[in-house]
């Protein structure tokens, strides 16, 4: 049977995102915070490097926010950059005192640097602001806000459940536009439960999972941003998606990140036969930037028809290497790989979902009642090129805005009315579960193949083509049979890819994260790419 449940505040996902916006809303408030999978499965639990904040006296909010710009190509909002920035500080004293435990700077006071933990630097960034907890900030983060969570007895985390869509008024035939809560997929008892609430929040993280190679753990599928898109939000941006150049390539390794580091300490790039080729794409050869390093090898594999390139650390003494990459080297030894003397297969992968649903600085979508934090959102922080580490800061300080912004609204809106239940009387079990997983893998490869890190406007017809036909099979699976996660997924991510595809069609020119063989050039002026669902322009 399926069931009814009512709350204040209705959270889809768990993810720093999530937990930071059920964290900041008052005690008294009834909160259920949803994930499809264990609590831990977003990407939050796997960020390495840490979040950018200006913590330093050196340090100041105009470089900080200049570097974002830099970065993006000429596409950040200004205002969103500078917002985001300016709440930086407080959003670290925020995670500091719920006992996040950041590296400390054994030189603080000692030297110039001022401020008690320690920071690092990363690419684009021209100051020391980058706060971690050693190599794993994500863990070490995500543990520290699930621990609060669970300490509040308003707040029910609810694992295994997966939102399949919203509800909104208008879907439900009813004068007005507000969203009222969600349909959401138990996992265990395989029943649609109606969730209705009087403020939903798509915390749902990005949908690099639409690639075939990604950094991304498997919940990565942009359901927000297609759940959000049906139920009339306008999304922009959507092409720009962020590639790390170097993941390991083997059949049993699932998204596992070999850091930048590694080249920051000397690795080297090879082709399958042991020849350097980073040096005849950039002067900086392996130091170039990210998306430049993930475009020659996406390059030279096209060129090759290669499986993967090679990362070669096996110059420097085994004991620095093992010193330095402690994970790296354990990591790779399972897959049978030593990295003292043996290169790493590597290829590059999607990491980052830079567009999204659109928001306002309250995280407010263009739905009243629905609001999309983190990466699902698109606020403008991140233009055509996100820079390192400003994602996690782009959750927190748009989870304590969202926040604010519900508590000052609660008082005008009421818990909806009993919602109607999930129709499930006209649909039979699947019995034909390949079509799922054959649609999955056919889109992953067409989009990587098609819509990946170097583009033509000839490979996006293609894509387009391609997308058109899986959404009308999926459709079709989708009115004939029960709902699974697997089902959810492949819908969502047809529909974000198609969002995708139709986003890159439109950009006419090659900038940040989109490069485009046609369009080499940038244009003069930069425009963002939004997209208007009909429901919305109705
Ligand atoms: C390997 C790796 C390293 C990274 N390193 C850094 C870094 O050093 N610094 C940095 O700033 N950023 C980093 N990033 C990016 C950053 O981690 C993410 O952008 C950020 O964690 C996203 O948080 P989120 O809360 O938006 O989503 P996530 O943490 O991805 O959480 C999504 C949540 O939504 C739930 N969900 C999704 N769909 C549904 C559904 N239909 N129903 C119910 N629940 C659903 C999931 O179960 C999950 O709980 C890294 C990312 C990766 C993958």
């Amino acid at each position: 049977m399926s069931q009814q449940f009512q709350h204040d505040v209705l959270v889809i996902g768990s993810g720093a995102a999530g937990l930071s916006l059920a964290l900041n809303l008052p005690a008294h408030l009834r909160i259920a915070v949803l994930s499809k999978g264990d609590l831990a499965n977003g990407s939050t639990f796997w960020a390495q490097g840490g979040v950018a904040a200006v913590l330093d006296d050196t340090d100041t909010v105009q470089s900080h926010v200049e570097d974002t710009l830099n970065a993006g190509g000429g596409l950040c909002h200004e205002d969103a950059v500078r917002y985001t920035v300016e709440h930086s500080r407080e959003a670290i004293q925020w995670l500091i005192d719920q006992g996040v435990p950041f590296t400390r700077d054994e030189h603080a006071g000692v030297d110039e640097r001022s401020f008690e933990f320690h920071l690092t630097r990363e690419g684009g960034h021209s100051h020391r602001r980058i706060i971690h907890a050693a190599d794993a900030t994500g863990a070490a983060i995500f543990t520290t806000l699930l621990e609060q969570a669970r300490q509040r007895p308003n707040i029910e985390l609810l694992e295994q459940r997966v939102a399949v869509d919203l509800i909104t008024q208008r879907r439900l035939g009813q004068a007005g536009e507000r969203c009222l809560g969600a349909y959401v997929l138990n996992r265990a008892s395989g029943e649609v439960d109606t969730f209705g609430a009087r403020f939903t929040v798509l915390a749902t993280g990005g949908a690099a999972k639409v690639y075939l190679y990604t950094s991304n753990p498997d919940g990565a599928c942009g359901d927000g941003i297609a759940m959000a898109w049906r139920a009339g939000c306008r999304v922009a941006n959507l092409e720009f998606n962020q590639f790390h150049p170097t993941c390991l390539y083997h059949p049993q390794a699932k998204s596992f990140l070999i850091t930048e580091a590694l080249r920051g300490e000397g690795a080297l790039l090879k082709l399958p036969n042991g020849e350097r080729f980073m040096p005849r794409f950039d002067p900086r050869a392996e130091l170039a930037p990210r998306d430049i390093v993930a475009r020659a090898i996406d390059h030279e594999m096209k060129r090759l028809g290669a499986d993967c390139v090679y990362l070669d650390i096996s110059h420097k003494p085994a004991e620095f290497i093992k010193g330095h990459f402690p994970t790296v080297y354990e990591r790779c030894l399972t897959f049978g790989i030593d990295i003292t003397t043996q290169p790493i297969p590597v290829v590059p992968a999607a990491h980052y979902t830079c567009g999204g649903v659109m928001v306002d600085d309250h995280g407010l979508t263009d739905v009243p009642g629905l609001y999309a934090i983190g990466e699902t959102s698109f606020t403008g922080l991140h233009g055509a090129n996100r820079m390192a580490s400003n994602s996690l800061l782009e959750c927190f300080v748009y989870g304590r805005s969202a926040a604010t912004d519900i508590l000052a609204k609660l008082s005008s809106v009421d818990m909806p009315e009993a919602l109607p239940c999930w129709d499930a009387s006209q649909v039979t079990d699947s019995d034909e579960d390949v079509i799922i997983a054959h649609n999955w893998d056919e889109l992953r490869r067409f989009m990587w193949d098609y819509v990946g890190i170097v583009r033509t406007s000839k490979r996006l017809q293609r894509a387009e083509h391609r997308v058109r036909l899986l959404l009308d099979e999926i459709d079709e699976f989708y009115s004939n049979y029960k709902v699974s996660r697997d089902l959810i997924e492949l819908r969502n991510l047809a529909q974000v890819a198609e969002l995708m595809i139709r986003s890159a069609m439109q950009r006419k020119e090659s900038r940040g994260l989109h490069y485009t063989l046609d369009y080499p050039d940038m244009l003069p002026v930069a425009h963002d790419t939004i997209l208007q669902p009909p429901t919305y322009a109705d």
